[in-house]
C-alpha cells in the first residue's frame, strides 16, 4: 500500500483554520487530523486525546529526549508536538494526515519530509482578523494587543507555504482546501502507484490489444 501524504496546515488564531480542518475531513475520506501533544491547560469542552493529548512540561520534555517527536515547538509560551507515532501510524496505513501547526513546526516538517503539502490560510481583512481576535471571550485590551501581535508574528511566514487559502467565504475556503487534497492525490507519483495493475494492462502490446 502506499504511503498517505502529508498535508500541514498553518494560520494565525482567528483564521478559522480548526473550523475549516474539522469540515475538510469530515468531507473526504481517507484524511484525518494528527492528535497534538500540548502542555498548555485544557479549555472548556475539549476532551484529552482528541483535541490534544493534555500533558504536563515534564512529561513533555522527557518524550523531546527520546525522540518521539516528529516536530515540536513552543508556543505562546507553551510546548506543542506531533509524535513520531501519531503521524506515522496513519500514513503508513495509507491515509492522509493533516497537521494543525505553527510555522516553526512546519518547518521542521518541510526539513525531514520535502513531499508534504504546506499550506497557509489568512483572514480576509486586518478588521476582521481583529473583529474575531476581540470576540474570543475576552474585552481586555491587553490580551487582544498580545492575539494581534502573535497572529501577525505567525503571518509573517505565510510565503514559506506552497499554497495560501483565504477564508472570506467559508464555503470557498473549503472547497480551495477540498482541491488541493484531491489535486495531490492525482498527482502522476501517487497515481501511478496506485494504479500500477490499469496502467500496466493500459501499455500494454500484448497481442489482441488493439
Ligand atoms: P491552541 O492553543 O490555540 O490550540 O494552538 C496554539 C498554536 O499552536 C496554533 O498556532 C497551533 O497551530 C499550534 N500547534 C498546535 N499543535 C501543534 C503541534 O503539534 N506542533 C506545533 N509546532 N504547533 C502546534
Amino acid at each position: 500500500m502506499s504511503q498517505g501524504t502529508l498535508f500541514v496546515v498553518s494560520a494565525p488564531s482567528g483564521a478559522g483554520k480548526t473550523s475549516l480542518v474539522r469540515e475538510l475531513i469530515e468531507s473526504l475520506d481517507g484524511i484525518q487530523v494528527s492528535v497534538s501533544h500540548t502542555t498548555r491547560a485544557k479549555r472548556d469542552g475539549e476532551v484529552d486525546g482528541v483535541n490534544y493529548h493534555f500533558t504536563d512540561a515534564a512529561t513533555f520534555e522527557a518524550m523531546i529526549e527520546r525522540g518521539e517527536f516528529f516536530e515540536y515547538a513552543k508556543v505562546f509560551d507553551n510546548y506543542y508536538g506531533t509524535s513520531r507515532e501519531a503521524a506515522q501510524t496513519v500514513l503508513a496505513a495509507g491515509q492522509d494526515v493533516i497537521l494543525e501547526i505553527d510555522w516553526q513546526g512546519a518547518q521542521q516538517v518541510r526539513a525531514q519530509m520535502p513531499d508534504a503539502v504546506s499550506i497557509f490560510i489568512l483572514p480576509p481583512s486586518r478588521s476582521e482578523l481583529e473583529r474575531r481576535l476581540a470576540s474570543r471571550g475576552t474585552d481586555e485590551h491587553a490580551i487582544i494587543a498580545r492575539r494581534m501581535r502573535d497572529a501577525i508574528s505567525e503571518m509573517s511566514h505565510y510565503d514559506e507555504y506552497d499554497y495560501l487559502v483565504i477564508n472570506d467565504d467559508f464555503t470557498t475556503a473549503l472547497q480551495e482546501l477540498q482541491s488541493l487534497v484531491i489535486s495531490r492525490r492525482l498527482s502522476i507519483s501517487l497515481m501511478s502507484e496506485r494504479h500500477a495493475p490499469l496502467l500496466a494492462t493500459l501499455l500494454s502490446q500484448a497481442p489482441g490489444v488493439e
